[in-house]
């Protein structure tokens, strides 16, 4: 029977393998297999020996320097003899500081750390010259095999000559090799300005175990749901040379490697670890997040209760494709969005036994919250209004609801809504940026509310950091998107605490969805999307920590200190307003001094200040505006008083005392009330420039986005 022919494999030595998960690193071969022509490799995965057996031919491949040499046929003899296994074990555990796993302490080299905030990372180049590769071993095979087998004997046989002149052959070529790869990954270099970056993540992900959510995954029941969803990295983003610097190695593990710099300048990654409900990769497709997020609260509308769902992050990182539907091409593929999917499982459960008996009616409706302002998507974006009974019920006055009767119906209408949120938009972005969207999925039971589905796409929380910009216009977008977010946390964090009193007045977001937040049977999700990029990595830390807060129900602020007494006024403008204005200690106001006071972290004193100048311009501006429209209702009625009244003087015998008495009355009554308008107008210009003085106060570090 011919041998076969190892080449230069010994055991002892290590090879480069390739996994099946496309995955390649060094191993070392444990046994030479003469019958089937492979070898047996051992290396450590997060502490574990792991083995595989490889046929010779894929060996070679991926080792040419391996082969066997054409001239040199290797004879039995020149085989060294075989290690044992002991000594084997031995090569293996020197290896476990080198292979990292979760759970040996960061050894020599730290590149792989598996714990939140972990020490700095090496780049593998300081390290050692022979790392350009980035692969995990930095003791040559070479150097490794004779450490195992020891120094040559002195008396040399011409066994071990022909040994020696093999490995000195192998050594050369393992250089030239090396030369390759490092001429290789100097190319790299200098395209990629954060190749070193680069090259320390894929390590530290070698190390990982990976084991992300399935469908087999079991559904749990969850009253607050927070989970995070990563997007690919786009072409845009690709092209710019950025880095994914976020992995979801499990389930509900998000985890962010932030580059760092030290002060002398040497790069390092920071990585922090994140746990949430579930956690979505880039490969999760909208199905699979709707069916751990949006379908589980489903039922729960049919169980006479009230379901929220909320895409939050910053702007491109997915929310839209999340809940409306993919915009890949030209048009919103919006059936793929959770929106649309939720539909479908309504109408489904509809016609299930238990239900189909209850006689409900399906509606729809769908509005935008833009600067505090309600506007109906469904009816040309009219601008709508929003009041609260006397028993705290808030309504949106003439909001559209449309029956729908089947997902079509839905999906038509979600398209109407869609266009025209985007009309007369430049891109899709530029306004949905800084508007949260309700998309409404409503149960009637002969007219009578049964139960409620909001499925929100909020605006892009980075936008909340525009409170300090110097258009007013993105100012009071900014603090409305500041405030309303702040808002939605509280409330939803008052909903895992059963709280009685949270601060839903504090933002039009909120009162709209204030049914939503209280009740036995309110359950929310949350899906807070992020970005891969290693340019988005502080929005994203910025979504990631907003989103872990939602659910950190151990933080209990103490409502006794009272922010304002920390807060130094710069004139008493406000309290000369709240006399004459009577606006003082509005609800609104006092929620949003409850919202500031529970976020004091986030909301600076003079962020405050701001938000109750915006709070009080808001107010002022409504008033201002219904005031100038009934007066303008008002002129015309007087208009066609004194067009009598001039008619009255073409008479020939007119009486010119009643004339004068009208007219007299007339011209006070108008007095009167412009005068009260223009005092109004003046005091609300005042305002504005309050505002403006308040956002110069803001401390340029605060807000950070939400
Ligand atoms: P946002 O609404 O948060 O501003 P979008 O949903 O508009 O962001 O997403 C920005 C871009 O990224 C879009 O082109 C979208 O198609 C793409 N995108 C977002 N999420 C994903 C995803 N999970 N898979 C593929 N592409 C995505
Ligand atoms: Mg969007």
């Amino acid at each position: 029977m011919a041998a076969a022919n190892f080449g230069k494999i010994q055991i002892g030595i290590y090879v480069e393998i390739k996994r099946s998960d496309g995955r390649i690193h060094e191993a070392m071969v444990t046994s030479l297999n003469e019958d089937n022509e492979s070898v047996t490799v051992e290396w450590i995965e997060n502490g574990d020996t792991k083995g595989k057996e490889i046929d010779l031919e894929s060996i070679f491949s991926l080792n040419p320097d391996l082969a066997p040499d054409e001239d040199i046929e290797p004879s039995p003899e020149t085989v060294p003899p075989p290690a044992t296994s002991s000594k084997v074990n031995k090569v293996v555990k020197s290896q476990r500081a080198v292979l990292p796993s979760k759970n040996d302490p960061p050894a020599r080299d730290a590149r792989v750390v598996a714990s939140a905030r972990s020490r700095p990372t090496q780049l593998p180049e300081q390290s050692s010259s022979s790392q350009q590769n980035g692969t995990v071993s930095d003791i040559s095979p070479v150097q490794a095999a004779k450490k195992e087998f020891g120094p040559p004997s002195r008396r040399k046989s011409n066994c071990v000559k022909e040994v020696e002149k093999l490995q000195e052959k192998r050594e050369k070529r393992r250089l030239q090799q090396q030369e390759l790869r490092e001429k290789r990954a100097q190319d790299v270099d200098a395209t990629n300005p954060n190749y070193e970056i680069m090259c320390m993540i894929r390590d530290f992900r070698g190390s990982l175990d990976y084991r992300p959510l399935t469908t087999a995954d079991p559904i749990d029941e969850h009253r607050i749901c927070v989970c995070v969803r990563k997007r690919p990295l786009n072409k845009k983003e690709t092209l710019m040379k950025d880095l994914d610097v976020i992995t979801i190695p499990s389930k509900d593990v998000v985890m962010v490697h932030e580059p760092k710099q030290k002060v002398d300048l040497t790069r390092y990654l920071e990585n922090q670890t994140f746990r949430f409900d579930y956690a979505f990769d880039d490969t999760a497709p909208n199905e699979m997040v709707y069916r751990f997020t949006a379908r589980p609260l489903v039922e729960t509308i049919f169980e006479r209760g009230m379901a929220t769902c909320f895409a939050y992050g910053q702007t491109g990182s997915g929310k839209t494709h999340t809940m409306g539907g993919d915009f890949s091409g030209k048009n919103q593929d919006c059936s793929k969005g959770i929106y649309a999917l939720a539909a479908r499982d309504v109408f489904l459960m509809l016609k299930m036994p238990n239900y189909k008996k209850l006689e409900l009616q399906v509606y729809a409706t769908f509005f935008e919250i833009y600067s505090g302002k309600v506007f109906d998507l469904l009816n040309r974006k009219t601008k709508l209004r929003v009041l609260e009974d006397g028993k705290q019920q808030v309504q949106v006055v003439g909001l559209q609801e449309r029956e729908v009767k089947c997902v079509e119906d839905v999906l038509k209408l979600i398209d109407v809504g869609n266009s025209c949120r985007t009309s007369g938009q430049t891109s899709a972005n530029a306004h949905s940026s800084r508007s949260h969207a309700v998309f409404q999925i409503i149960l009637r039971k002969k007219g009578k509310l049964h139960g409620k589905f909001s499925l929100i796409d909020l605006a892009g929380n980075e936008r909340g950091a525009d409170t300090s910009s110097a258009d007013r216009q993105t100012r009071l977008e900014g603090a409305e998107i500041n405030k309303s977010l702040l808002a939605l946390k509280e409330c939803i964090r008052a909903l895992g605490r059963n709280k009685p009193h949270t601060p839903f007045r504090a933002s039009k977001l909120t009162q709209v969805l204030r049914d939503s937040f209280i009740g036995e049977n309110s359950r929310t999700c949350m899906i807070a999307t992020i970005s891969p990029g290693m340019a988005s990595c502080e929005n994203t830390l910025n979504t990631l920590r907003y989103a872990n807060r939602m659910k950190e129900l151990t933080f209990d602020h103490n409502v006794t200190g009272d922010i304002r007494s920390i807060i130094h006024h710069t004139s008493n403008q406000m309290d000369d307003l709240e006399t004459q204005w009577g606006v003082g200690s509005s609800p609104q106001r006092d929620d949003l001094k409850l919202l500031c006071e529970q976020n004091e972290e986030e909301v600076s004193p003079q962020l405050f200040s701001f938000h109750e100048a915006v709070s009080q311009l808001v107010e002022m501006e409504e008033r201002v505006v219904e005031d100038h429209r009934t007066i303008f209702q008002e002129s015309i009625r007087w208009l066609e008083v004194e067009k009598v009244l001039l008619e009255m003087t073409e008479e020939v015998d007119y009486d010119v005392d009643s004339y004068a008495t009208q007219l007299e009355a007339i011209l006070d009554q108008k007095i009167d009330i412009l005068t009260e308008l223009r005092d109004k107008v003046k005091s609300f210009r005042a305002a504005l420039q309050e505002e403006e003085q308040a956002s110069k106060q803001i401390n340029p570090k605060r807000p950070r986005a939400l």
